[in-house]
């Protein structure tokens, strides 16, 4: 008998950390490859739609919520170090800073960028998340997949197409199960110190105790989008609850009840301004579902 819990109509506000999103039709919080199982043939038998979320830290959800079932990957976790392969095997719902933080205390080198990105390692792969020059497909050997039909896939570096924030996974349903990384045998000190500090500049340079989606545009490289929209005098502007972050242009922060709509309407403001004296139209790096 399996005892996970199908839940519905629950709000997905709490699922994401701009802490906004209507209910979702159904949600599960799978702990185990057989719950996801579970998950995949119960949708495939009622025929309704099946999205996967991870930590919402880079969604806009609407309001009106999501249909069919989304399934939640941050209960499914498990992280196994090889110190002397310097392999780490890790779940896919597991987050990236607890990741980042034990390498560190492994004394492997390589994540010390990631500390900061508040995700899991699914959410990880699918937007090729970086900070610093660093992504984490620069680190990947490979990954396994589960289809929403059952079929299992090792997916090497190479099949993803990763490039900036972007990876294959984004125009496909499959479910990242885990990852193995390769990272490299540093020295312990220097890892952990180099890992705090990477911690200490986010927090003094990005709105991180606020409920944002991280940045919400992708740099229209070699420029950079907050500093775009910084030029235009736009920092602390506000539309609805939604507001352009004073610390961080690049982060909108809601500040007060914020609907979706608040900030699908400041994202296309943004965009137009941008737009109308730069000639540049900035793409969202933030996902937007039920739209
Ligand atoms: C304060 C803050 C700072 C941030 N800083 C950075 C940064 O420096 N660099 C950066 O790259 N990002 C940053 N982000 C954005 C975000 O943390 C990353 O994009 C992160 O990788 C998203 O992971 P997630 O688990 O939250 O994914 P979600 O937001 O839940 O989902 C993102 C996408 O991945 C898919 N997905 C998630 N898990 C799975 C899975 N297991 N299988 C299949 N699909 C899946 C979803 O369907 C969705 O399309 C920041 C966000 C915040 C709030």
């Amino acid at each position: 008998m399996n005892s996970i819990q199908l839940e519905k109509n629950i709000s997905l506000s709490n699922f994401t950390t701009w802490r906004i999103g209507g209910p979702a039709e159904w949600i599960a919080q799978p702990k185990n490859i057989e719950e996801i199982k579970y998950l995949i043939n119960w949708v495939y038998k009622k025929k309704i739609p099946c999205n996967i979320i991870g930590a919402g830290s880079n969604l806009l959800i609407n309001d009106k919520g999501i249909k069919g079932l989304t399934i939640c990957m941050r209960n499914f976790k498990g992280i196994q170090i090889d110190q002397s392969s310097e392999i780490i095997e890790v779940l896919s719902g597991e987050m990236l800073p607890t990741l980042a933080r034990k390498a560190a205390a492994s004394g492997l080198h390589g994540l010390e960028w990631a500390v900061g990105i508040p995700g899991t390692i699914g959410g990880a792969v699918v937007m090729n998340a970086g900070a610093q020059e660093h992504c984490i497909s620069n680190y990947l050997e490979s990954i396994t997949t589960l289809s929403l039909t059952g079929e299992y896939k090792i997916m090497k570096v190479k099949d993803l197409n990763f490039g900036y924030r972007y990876s294959l996974l984004q125009n496909e349903k499959l479910i990242v199960i885990s990852a193995r990384l390769k990272l490299e045998t540093g020295h312990a000190d220097k890892i952990r110190r180099v890992t705090s500090e990477n911690l200490n500049h986010r927090l003094k340079t990005q709105p991180y105790q606020e409920q944002t989606c991280g940045s919400v545009f992708r740099n229209p490289e070699p420029l950079k989008a907050a500093k775009l929209i910084e030029e235009l005098g736009l920092k602390g502007f506000r539309l609805g609850g939604a507001e352009i972050s004073k610390i961080h242009s690049n982060f909108i922060i809601n500040s007060n009840k914020a609907s979706s709509y608040d900030v699908r309407e400041l994202i296309q403001y943004i965009q137009k301004r941008v737009f109308n004296s730069y000639g540049i139209l900035l793409e969202t790096e933030v996902k937007q579902c039920g739209f």
